[in-house]
């Protein structure tokens, strides 16, 4: 085997603070790693249990610098971190891993269903347009309805409008910012799920059981996992993992959302190169969790068994909802996870429960 990338004692870096960067800073404290987190905020969750904060611009060269000088090894929580940032730290001899290709793609929704496409892994019928003329005549082509979505910047449903007449294509690009789209078929699925995955410098892959996931105006609302699924659709969600780890060289944990389609068969909906909200059931419901996979994976450590040890309800708690944080410390089989945020907005993403059964 390949000597590890980071040993106990070196430092991993993190480009964001939020929760997913704070649940990795826990994992790798539990491996002997340190943490240096960059954010712009100040009070990120991530970076109060990290031994160096950077607070600064993702693009700030002076940032980029101080995270460069102390650690060897840099990965990032969520993806729309800058390429320039990626490239500027690639410069200066560090190792950012996902690699810049998984971010390029995954950044931009035309660029990942192309790449997933020409990789066997199929999805539904897309175009791209530039302006309100192409929008309609996408939408002429594709028939209506379907889902516009801008290219780069969407999350948690932002972003995205319903199209139902090609007549009302233009506005809906208006309404969009008139920046560049995608046009999507509409998906007839019976059920969202998703698959996380893992892939080591080495080229070895993890794969972790299917999770069902239920959606509230756009944000995760709910995942079941392992989820009930029949053998051959299990093995075509580990067929497109593995294809999309192959394809993108990939380094690191892996979300892919999939459709379960009516007339069977499963469609991806988009890659998340990172650890994914979907993916949090692991943390009780899986012999090695997807923080400390990720982290074994950037680091150059051999991936761990991701075997199911418990079935899971993964509850987010959005807003308000995480002030019953007593109320669920107190069931017996509910692990609570709080993420330090101070201001619970409406829907904002503030912990998160696993409620844990035996398989
Ligand atoms: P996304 O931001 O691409 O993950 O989309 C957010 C949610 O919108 C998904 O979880 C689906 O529930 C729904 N959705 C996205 N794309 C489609 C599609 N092409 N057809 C039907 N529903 C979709």
């Amino acid at each position: 085997m390949a000597p590890p990338r980071l040993e106990p004692g070196q430092t991993l870096g993190i480009l964001g603070g939020g929760q997913l960067g704070r649940m990795l800073a826990l994992a790798a404290a539990r491996l002997g790693l340190d943490v240096a987190i960059l954010d712009p905020a100040p009070d990120a969750p991530a970076g109060r249990v990290a031994a160096h904060v950077i607070v600064a611009a993702y693009d700030d060269p002076k940032g980029l610098e101080a995270l460069a000088a102390i650690a060897p090894v840099v990965t990032y929580e969520f993806e729309n971190v800058p390429a320039a940032a990626v490239a500027a730290l690639a410069e200066m001899g560090i190792e950012v891993a996902p690699g810049p290709t998984a971010l390029r793609v995954a950044q931009d929704r035309f660029e990942e269903k192309t790449f997933l496409n020409a990789h066997g892994a199929p999805t539904v019928a897309f175009a791209p347009a530039d302006s309100a003329e192409e929008a309609v005549a996408a939408v002429e082509r594709l028939g209506a309805p379907v889902l516009m979505k801008t290219r780069r910047e969407g999350y948690d449903g932002k972003g995205q409008r319903w199209v139902e007449h090609a007549a009302d294509a233009a506005a809906a690009f208006a309404e969009l910012g008139g920046r560049p789209v995608i046009l999507e078929a509409a998906a007839d699925f019976v059920r969202e799920l998703s698959i996380i995955a893992a892939r080591g410098h080495d080229g070895a892959t993890a794969i972790y059981p299917l999770a069902e996931n239920h959606h509230e105006r756009g944000i995760l609302r709910r995942s079941i996992a392992p989820a009930r699924a029949a053998p051959a659709l299990a093995d075509q969600a580990e067929r497109i993992a593995a294809r999309v780890l192959a394809g993108l060289d990939y380094v690191g944990v892996i979300g892919i959302e999939l459709f379960e389609m009516r007339e069977g068969g499963l469609l991806v909906n988009e890659i998340a190169p990172r650890v994914h909200n979907t993916g949090h059931w692991t943390q009780d419901g899986c012999e090695v969790d997807q923080f400390e996979q990720h982290v074994r994976a950037v680091a150059g450590w051999p991936l761990g068994p991701t075997r199911a040890i418990a079935r899971v309800e993964m509850l987010n708690l959005l807003g308000e909802e995480a002030n019953d944080w007593l109320r669920y410390a107190a069931e017996p089989e509910t692990r609570v996870h709080l993420y330090g945020k101070r201001d619970p907005k409406p829907g904002r993403k503030m912990g998160h429960l696993n409620r844990v059964k035996p398989l």
